[in-house]
């Protein structure tokens, strides 16, 4: 049978009333915890249990497999992994809640990047948080604690602590390690000039699994931007340092009109470091960040292209968050797809559609330090507070019913990128389409062929 046929048995499994009671079902709780990681530990064990439930899932795990292509003893191993597993546990969560459906909607999400602070030591010309000294209405560590079992309880799969800082706040340690004790992955983008040897190990103690260090270039770039002299030294040391200590280390670079050659100097230095990622920041103007250093789309263009050719010749994971990246990688008929946060085999364009483009309120979602949320760390709209949960299920409420990021979810209404045939692979920032226009559902100016589709409008 040809995939598609396949994607389509497997929509016709999916949405069958009884499949979807039966998987609803696994998702209710026995003695605090998900039915399905039981189901999910005895299926990666290989046990064999008497159960309707049990055979429902394994049922669908090889129809997915059949569907999208994957080996059945790979995913195995994957799931005796309690990072699997959540995130196993959130795809189904979006079957029963979204069904099968182009692109995929996470049940809860796999990501949730948290601004714990806004103090910093630094003041960065592009700050998106506008960052300096922390808000009054921070949520203090009580508070924190609390938002921590909101988003565990909703079964978030990964935390990345942004800012500001978050090295800054004193109770930074103790939330990181209470999110690893929930097991959820916890990782940090920082501005490194903290990593000194002691803090990396602290991190590494409390579970810290990937440091994302943010660098503008070459010394004179990154201390321009930085607004700090000798600054650089201390970054590369820090860098060092978590490379040292064996935590997985990402180079994070932003691209804007100011540094766009020094970019290429950045890409250098994380090939010469040995980091393992090296994540360039598709530049959106908010916070402190003006609409004068933002790249033209043939600037930017040129530098994805760049990563792309980079990501295929050496052994840096070279990435971006930039939704075309996946545009890119589709384009030159890859096997891979690099998306916002890891690279993707594909089954050819199949799976590229379900998987690829804009994760804002698919399978992402931000947290400002006062507990505001919003659809990504650059798209300042509030949708919620946290501090208006009580516990998961009001959390997976919100997830699911939320108009605006249902609005986020359907890239068939956007405009422009709507009439694009990689809309579902990419689908535009929409968090530039709203920094441009105020309106989410705008065309993302950023990319090349929606200029194009512009000028023929
Ligand atoms: S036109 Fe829109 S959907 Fe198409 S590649 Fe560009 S940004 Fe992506
Ligand atoms: S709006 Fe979407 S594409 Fe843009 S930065 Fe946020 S998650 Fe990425």
């Amino acid at each position: 049978m040809k995939i598609d046929g396949m994607i389509g048995l497997f929509t016709k499994i999916i949405n069958n009333p009884l499949s979807k009671v039966v998987l609803k079902n696994t998702l209710s709780k026995e003695n605090g915890e998900v039915k399905l990681e039981r189901w999910l530990k005895a299926y990666a064990e290989g046990e064999e249990i008497k159960s309707i439930e049990f055979n429902a899932i394994k049922k669908i795990i090889k129809a997915g497999l059949k569907a999208f292509g994957g080996d059945e003893e790979e995913l195995k191993e994957r799931l005796r992994d309690a990072y699997w597993r959540k995130g196993f546990i959130s795809v189904i969560r979006g079957l029963v809640y979204f069904g099968v459906r182009k692109p995929f909607v996470a049940g809860s999400p796999f990501l949730v990047v948290w601004d714990l602070t806004y103090s910093c030591n630094l003041k960065c010309k592009h700050c998106y948080a506008t960052a300096g000294k922390p808000w009054r209405d921070e949520l203090n560590s009580q508070e924190a604690l609390k938002a921590l079992d909101v988003l565990a309880d909703a079964g978030v799969t990964a935390i990345a602590f942004s800012g500001g800082e978050p090295l800054m706040r004193r109770d930074f340690f103790k939330i990181a390690s209470k999110a690893n004790e929930y097991g959820i992955f916890v990782s940090i983008a920082t501005n490194g000039t903290l990593l000194t040897k002691e803090n990396v190990k602290r991190l590494k103690e409390c579970g810290v699994g990937f440091v994302q260090v943010s660098l503008d270039g070459d010394k004179e770039h990154h201390e321009m931007f930085r607004g700090v002299e000798g600054v650089f030294e201390r970054v590369v040391d820090g860098i060092k340092n978590t490379i040292n200590e064996g935590i997985m280390t990402c180079i994070s670079t932003t691209a804007t009109k100011l540094n766009y050659n020094a970019v290429f100097k950045a890409m250098d230095l994380a090939e010469e470091l040995g980091v393992e990622w090296f994540m360039l920041f598709n530049y959106i103007p908010t916070g402190r960040g003006g609409f004068e250093i933002d790249l033209s789309a043939e600037e930017r263009e040129i530098l994805l292209k760049e990563l792309w050719r980079r990501l295929n010749s050496t052994s840096v994971n070279f990435m971006s968050t930039a939704p075309y990246y996946a545009r890119i990688a589709v384009q030159q008929k890859s096997d891979v797809m690099p998306t916002h946060f890891y690279n993707a085999n594909l089954n050819g364009m199949y799976l590229a559609e379900f998987i690829g483009g804009c994760g804002a309120g698919r399978f992402y979602i931000a947290m400002k330090a006062n507990g505001d949320i919003q659809p990504c760390v650059f798209f300042p709209l509030k949708l919620a507070n946290v501090k208006e949960f009580s516990n998961g299920n009001d959390f997976l409420e919100f997830w699911k019913s939320n108009k605006i990021l249902n609005e986020l979810r359907d890239k068939d209404s956007i405009e422009v990128c709507g009439e694009c045939k990689y809309k579902y692979v990419c689908g535009g920032c929409r968090a530039r389409a709203y920094a441009y226009f105020k309106d989410y559902k705008k065309p993302d100016v950023g990319c090349l062929i929606a200029k194009r589709m512009l000028r023929r409008v």
